[in-house]
């Protein structure tokens, strides 16, 4: 479909690695159950208390509500196995849900399901207000608070959420869940796998079949002993810490100091966009493998050039070839180009991770990839942000054949639909557009900054996108950002 040499050299080799593997962490995808997005919404479960199932709806007058839970959980189901219009499927089903609710204002049920599947759209602020209406009218159901807490987890309100969880404990002492809970999202997150794992053998003492405490202490006691390969040297291979992070690789020590500094510029970067937050007391992880093959017998992500781990707020990646092969380059930063193209990628994604627990895709990775232009001269703090030199070649070509995604698309789509059919041209897009975003200060007022700003306030995907978008003129919008395109990729002065 797109012209597969540029300059003599075959670019679909260098470009098939990149696509797969920024999209994410392949074999660290979150663990089952809860709310995972995209995983479905699946109740936890519990030996001590039985899940909170469906109301019986015992009389006939509340048989109306049942329909409309019953043709809601259907458009869950069409939102998480056709995904073809995630955001919209999902909303019809929360009206529906909302309107069973209305027909049977003593169940708490309808509200629990809302505050479920609203991580699916990344609603957290409407989750909020279900989950706090389900727990107003069940206030001792644990189940429910522990929902509640995860709720508060995803807008980072972690003292709350840890409320709940305790809360949830007292109510009903031979839970699981609130083991489960604290150890997923506050132990882990902050690389406290000792903690961890005593929350998570509680868990199993108490409901030893408890598939997710399972799968989550299997994961806590990989990533303690990470990375598993004998290519990694005992006692940790070389090791740079700086102010935000700590760079470990099995490649020669030099490497961990060289790729450090171009952590901290970038870091410094991206600050200057976003506004900052608290980091945490944690340390950034970076893993640097030699080489591919190490990072695959290290990792078990094959076709990855890198990844971000949310749930260990862990970033890995690996010297790439292209960059060892360069016999060329005038200076380092230019020989490991492709190299450092990921690392400004996903150390976005673990900088964005402070900010929030999960955003639209064409937003983290459009700056994922936007960041990955940077170029930083000898000498200078901040950077040039060019072309990102992956997706150059599939943004000429949507230009010549002028086929893209509709941007009301594009903007509303959900992980797996982002990631799925067409990914190459969603990144390309995604990353174009915040290009063109920021390359006019009127333009990231009147759309950049709303969105972080929603974002942060718990609005989902599609509420933003009326907010900001609907009411845009695609067809002349379209024009002046193709015409940004061309000169991007064609390095021309507009
Ligand atoms: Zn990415």
């Amino acid at each position: 479909m797109f012209a597969p040499v540029e300059g003599g050299r075959v670019l679909s080799g260098i470009l098939l690695v990149p696509w797969l593997a920024l999209a994410a962490a392949p074999q660290e995808p979150p663990p089952g159950g809860g709310t995972t997005p995209g995983a479905g919404p699946a109740p936890p479960e519990s030996a001590a208390d039985p899940p909170l199932r469906e109301l019986p709806f015992p009389s006939e007058a509340l048989e109306e509500a049942r329909r409309y839970l019953e043709s809601a959980n259907g458009a869950v189901e069409r939102a998480l196995h056709e995904r073809r219009q995630v955001v919209a499927d999902i909303e019809a089903a929360i009206a529906q849900f909302k309107r069973a609710a209305e027909l049977a204002p003593a169940e708490p049920y309808p509200w629990y399901r809302i505050a479920q599947v609203c991580d699916i759209t990344l609603s957290y602020a409407t989750a909020l207000e279900a989950a706090g209406k389900a727990v107003a009218l069940k206030p001792d159901s644990a189940e429910i608070l522990v929902l509640r807490a995860e709720t508060l987890a995803n807008l980072h309100r972690w003292k709350e959420a840890e409320k709940d969880w305790n809360r949830a404990q007292e109510l009903s002492p031979r839970s699981a869940l609130p083991h489960i809970g604290r150890a997923r999202w506050l132990k882990m997150r902050d690389r406290k796998f000792e903690e961890a794992t005593q929350e998570l053998e509680e868990a199993l003492k108490k409901d030893p079949g408890n598939p997710q405490a399972k799968s989550l202490l299997k994961r806590v006691r990989t990533e303690a002993k990470f990375p598993d390969t004998k290519d990694w040297p005992a006692g940790g291979g070389a090791r740079h810490e700086s102010a935000r992070y700590i760079v470990m690789t099995n490649a020669e020590p030099a490497a961990a100091k060289f790729f450090s500094a171009h952590a901290e510029r970038i870091y410094a970067y991206y600050t200057t966009k976003f506004p900052k937050v608290p980091g945490g007391t944690v340390k950034f992880p970076i893993y640097i493998f030699k080489d591919e093959g190490s990072f695959l017998r290290g990792t078990q992500a094959p076709r990855a050039a890198g990844y971000y781990s949310p749930d260990t707020r862990k970033l890995v990646l690996y010297i790439m070839r292209e960059d060892v092969d360069n016999k060329t380059a005038k200076n380092l930063d230019e020989k490991y180009a492709n190299t450092i193209l990921v690392l400004y990628h996903e150390a976005f994604h673990q900088f964005l991770h402070t900010h929030l627990e999960d955003s639209p895709r064409w937003f983290d990775e459009g700056h994922g990839d936007f960041f990955g232009g940077a170029h930083f001269a000898p000498g200078s703090g901040l950077p040039t942000v060019g072309p990102n030199l992956w997706r150059a070649p599939y943004m000429k070509a949507i230009l010549e054949q002028g086929d893209q995604t509709p941007f009301p698309k594009l903007l509303q789509l959900t992980m797996p639909e982002m990631y799925g059919h067409g990914v190459i041209e969603n990144y390309t897009q995604g990353w174009s557009f915040v290009h063109y975003l920021w390359s006019d200060p009127t333009l990231f007022k009147q759309y950049l900054k709303p969105y972080l700003e929603g974002l942060q306030a718990g609005k989902g995907i599609g509420e933003l996108y009326r907010e900001l978008f609907e009411k845009v003129d695609w067809p002349s919008l379209e024009v002046k950002w193709r015409a940004h395109c061309r000169s991007l990729v064609s390095g021309e002065k507009k």
